[in-house]
């Protein structure tokens, strides 16, 4: 059933939230702020539809990457910010299991609010321990999951708590959009299809490259990686990135894609650098035939317009990695070209998905995450599930 249509009267929902958000450095009295309440504002609805239905709310999350017990670390100082975006108190429970966490859960009222400590205090949660688990899942009647950027993991709060709950267990809002747009690429996608895949490494990507061989119908392939799959063709690419130990590799997943009459497109042109740096000099080369001294740190000028134009004719494009080292503006403009012409593919009617690596910074940097279908929020979730693998935290929730 989906999020929108459950309905939480009288019900105590135990929420895995991803609250792990940037604060400031701690103040004289300990204290700490949240710089960036991204992750906390997107939670906000999924907390608010179990109040809206008359439920009571208990979140639990990990914050930073705590030894033990860590006051620096407490969830206590995301409390004020979470208040301040729900509009009421919130409750803090001093541990995330035993007698401190249950005297503040037990009693919830409907339309209150409580979150526990820290779940890393324990080092069982990342261990899975499902004693741990139980213990957990003591302060709820009824699971939601809402964390995607945990969902690869199969940690105690984020997968082996669901079976305690075997009928009463849910995606919160967040989770169910990532599932959602993840199965629209993957599973059902309208042809034709594309995954333009960039970055820096084809050892980071090979296992996701290799999964979406039996899904798309055009592969663009852009960002450092490129380099690899030109040099193993026999090209020259100067000081370029690369990995000659993948040439085995790359040649194998072009051969498979010929096989499977996949178009493959590689950048024909690149626009290069004389040094890895923002202001290095600028020149662009044939990408089989760049000098020693410079080195591929964008795609060309003709490249940007063959994969725009590959892009043009397809109704579902899956974008993971820049085109070029975005982070120099002088070298960006392969990684905007192409965010463009998925906004404009976007726009035609298709579906697009910028998921799990650095075009997600892109987009938001090209101030284009609005137009474009679905941006997912967990980096290293989302590889994973593209690479085909199932994730503890979703396979929690869909099987028995
Ligand atoms: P990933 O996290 O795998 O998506 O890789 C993203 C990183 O790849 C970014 O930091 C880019 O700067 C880097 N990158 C993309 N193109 C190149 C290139 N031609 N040379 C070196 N690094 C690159």
């Amino acid at each position: 059933m989906a999020f929108q249509d459950l309905s939480f009267d009288g019900v105590r929902a135990l929420i895995r939230v991803d609250f792990n958000v940037p604060l400031t450095n701690p103040a004289e009295d300990g204290s700490r702020e949240v710089t960036d309440n991204t992750r906390i504002r997107s939670a906000v609805p999924t907390i608010q539809h179990v109040l809206d239905t008359g439920g009571s709310v208990v979140l639990m999350s990990h914050l930073g990457r705590p030894k033990g017990q860590d006051a620096a670390l407490s969830l206590q100082h995301i409390v004020p910010t979470l208040e301040g975006l729900l509009g009421r108190d919130v409750k803090f429970a001093s541990d995330c299991v035993g007698d401190d966490a249950l005297e503040v859960t037990q009693s919830l009222a409907a339309g209150e609010v409580a979150v526990l400590e820290n779940l890393r205090f324990h080092g069982e949660e990342k261990a899975g321990d499902e004693f741990f688990a139980g213990q957990l899942a003591e302060n709820g009647d009824f699971y939601i999951n809402d964390a995607f950027g945990t969902a690869h993991r199969a940690h105690a709060s984020t997968a082996v708590i669901a079976k305690f709950f075997p009928e009463d267990k849910a995606f919160g809002f967040l989770m169910e959009g990532e599932v959602k747009a993840m199965d629209k690429v993957l599973g059902e996608a309208q042809k034709p299809v594309a995954a333009v895949i960039g970055g820096a490494k084809v050892s980071s990507k090979l296992a996701v490259l290799k999964n979406l061989l039996d899904r798309v119908d055009k592969l663009v392939i852009g960002g450092g990686m490129a380099y690899t799959f030109v040099q193993a063709q026999g090209g020259q690419v100067g000081d370029s990135l690369v990995e000659s130990d993948m040439h085995a590799e790359a040649l194998a997943l072009l051969e498979a894609a010929k096989e499977k009459g996949i178009e493959v497109h590689l950048p024909t042109d690149t626009l290069c650098g004389d040094g890895f740096s923002p202001d290095a000099a600028q020149e662009t080369h044939p990408t089989d035939a760049i000098p020693d001294g410079w080195e591929g740190m964008d795609i060309g000028a003709n490249s940007r317009v063959a994969f725009a134009t590959a892009l043009g004719d397809c109704q579902t494009i899956l974008w993971n990695g820049p085109m070029g080292v975005f982070e120099f503006d002088r070298f960006a403009e392969g990684t905007n070209h192409i965010a463009n012409a998925i906004v404009k593919a976007t726009e035609g009617g298709a579906y697009t998905l910028v998921g799990g690596g650095d075009s997600v910074a892109a987009v938001n940097k090209a101030g284009l995450a609005e137009k474009v279908s679905y941006v997912s929020t967990g980096g290293g979730a989302m590889l994973e599930g593209l690479e085909g693998k199932t994730l503890p935290g979703i396979a929690a929730i869909t099987k028995d």
